[in-house]
């Protein structure tokens, strides 16, 4: 039999991460079974699905390359199936009409008298009592079906094999599964992933950092990095790699080894994931890709390929995320625009000042390469007094701006002497303490 699974979000215009991961383990688990990843629009919601929330989607799903088999589903163009469904489920005696209070007559499912069970993949058997369901509506008043009856419905006729959905669904399956058999379908098998959480252990969203895949997109993380990030979110391949290729993920993914527990969201870890697929891009791509983000900057635009290129040699190891390449401005401008708490952090302290003038005239004495570079500072230390090594936060300040970088010697290379002594010249009449 072939696997036949779907992903059937809802637009609201922006599209979580927790959902996308959704997605990614439907699509993994088709790819590896050599089943049908499908996808389905859930738009019965007029309002917040407009044409442009369906595109955020299909924008999001192509970035990830999540490639679906078969034509979309809309849900929205289903209403008679959904109409004629509520019909057969009435004349079976499975529902009844009711109002609900003055607003007319709703279509209401009548829940089987027994326990509503049915078999997790991950969590084994999950059962409630049958005193604790109630029946509940399917079509509304005004004729619209409700989301129970659409999801089933389109299921069926999708001829769904696997719903692999988040865990917020595990209440909606106890009803679900009475309706596939009132419908005279057997009801697909499920698993339900647990949520992506805070630290706290709550529901990560956006207040705790970025949420949504367009942000990540806009930052400049890598599409290939996310979807490692994410499918490795709550899964694990058995072993302890952490970077994977996407076929390297279809091979190994299976649902047994999604944890059953929350998984925590670690920025800094995809950040850092990130990092090392940007380490791997070719020079070009890489170059190409910076190239857009110093388009978007006032002082970035202009810059001649024989400038940018040596510095993106130097920085491509160091980039995370592309966004970084904003903080590349003190190798172009005259001066850095400098960082005051940089500043005061490392051009604050007693002694700096003296240190720095000494360095200038060092400077002079030895080729201004990396090992040059090297010795004048650890001699300006010496003389000064200044403990091995505690020089160079307060050169690499005064001469960038700011207290992070590519290595230092190598920086002040690429800089040139006359913008690196002029730098120290700036920082020692203007910003020592
Ligand atoms: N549209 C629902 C959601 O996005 C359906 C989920 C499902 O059945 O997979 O939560």
């Amino acid at each position: 039999m072939i696997q036949r699974v779907r992903f059937a979000p809802s637009p609201t215009g922006s599209v979580h991460i927790g959902n996308m991961r959704v997605a990614i383990f439907n699509w993994l688990f088709a790819r590896h079974a050599g089943g049908r990843f499908l996808l389905r629009i859930e738009d019965t919601d007029r309002e917040r699905s407009t044409p442009e929330a369906i595109e955020t989607l299909l924008a999001a799903l192509r970035w990830l390359e999540l490639d679906w088999d078969e034509e979309p589903m809309y849900q929205s163009d289903r209403a008679n199936a959904h109409a004629e469904a509520a019909e057969r489920l009435l004349a079976a005696g499975a529902a009844y009409r009711e109002d609900k209070g003055g607003k007319g007559e709703c279509v209401v499912f009548r829940m089987p008298d027994e326990d509503a069970v049915f078999h997790d993949e991950l969590k084994g058997e999950l059962r409630k009592k049958s005193e604790d369901m109630a029946d509940f509506v399917i079509v509304r008043s005004n004729g619209a079906p409700v989301f129970h009856l659409a999801n089933v419905v389109d299921d069926i006729a999708m001829k769904i094999t696997h719903v692999l959905r988040g865990d917020d669904h595990i209440e909606n399956t106890y009803r679900h599964v009475a309706l596939f058999r009132a419908l005279g379908a057997e009801p697909p098998r499920y698993a339900h992933f647990p949520m992506i959480v805070n630290r706290q252990g709550k529901p990560y969203s956006k207040r705790d950092g970025d949420a949504f895949v367009g942000d990540f997109r806009e930052k400049g993380f890598r599409p290939d990095a996310l979807f490692n990030y994410l499918a490795l979110l709550g899964w694990s391949p058995g072993d302890d790699r952490e970077k994977m290729t996407r076929a390297e993920m279809v091979e190994a993914f299976s649902l047994d080894r999604v944890k059953n527990s929350p998984a925590q969201m670690d920025l800094q870890k995809l950040t850092h994931l990130n990092g090392l697929y940007v380490a791997e891009m070719p020079a070009e791509e890489f170059r190409a890709q910076a190239r857009a983000v110093l388009a978007d900057c006032a002082w970035g635009r202009d810059i001649p390929e024989a400038a940018l290129t040596p510095v993106c040699e130097l920085m491509q190891s160091r980039t995370k995320v592309f966004s970084d390449v904003v903080d590349w401005r003190y190798f172009f401008d005259a001066m850095p625009t400098y960082d005051e708490k940089a500043v005061r952090k490392g051009l604050g302290k007693d002694g700096v000042r003296a240190a720095l003038t000494r360095l200038i005239a060092l400077l002079e004495q030895y080729p201004f390469d990396e090992a040059g570079i090297e010795k004048a500072i650890r001699e300006a230390e010496r003389e000064a007094g200044i403990r091995e090594g505690k020089l160079n936060f307060a050169v690499r300040v005064a001469t960038t701006g700011i207290a992070t970088g590519a290595g230092l010697y190598e920086t002040l290379a690429l800089l040139g002497k006359d913008k690196t002594v002029a730098r120290l010249r700036h920082a020692t009449e203007h910003l020592c303490g």
